[in-house]
């Protein structure tokens, strides 16, 4: 469990038990219930909106002073503006949300596991 191997989960999220079966459910950022590979009930972890917040952070103060110092060097018009960083979010949503619920889902397991308790239900 290196960090490396952490990047790479992230980016093909897994299962974060065999690391073979499917974490989301098709075209979407939905846990599956249970591993299809080794039957782990992955549905029950318990990170809420946890990956959406983080996003909301990081995304907020970076992309509203990029905006800003567009705007004092250049200063497209507005129509420019909501085109360009509409499509900045949403491709950063895209490609950044199912990575961090990834890792939020994958710390979860390594800290059960690692303090020996199972997940009641
Ligand atoms: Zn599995």
């Amino acid at each position: 469990m290196s960090l490396i191997d952490d990047l790479v989960f992230c980016l093909k999220p897994r299962c974060p038990l065999c690391r073979k079966g499917r974490l989301y459910r098709p075209w979407t950022v939905s846990v599956v219930e249970k591993c299809a590979v080794c039957d782990a009930p992955l549905g029950q972890h318990d990170i809420g909106d946890g990956a959406a917040v983080f996003l909301i952070f990081i995304l907020c103060f970076s992309i509203v002073p990029l905006s800003w110092v567009l705007e004092l060097m250049i200063s497209p018009p507005l129509w420019a503006q909501v085109l360009l960083w509409t499509a900045v979010g949403t491709l950063a949503i895209a490609v950044m949300l199912p990575a961090t619920k990834a890792y939020i889902v994958m710390l979860e397991w390594r800290h059960l596991k690692k303090d020996g308790a199972e997940k009641a239900d």
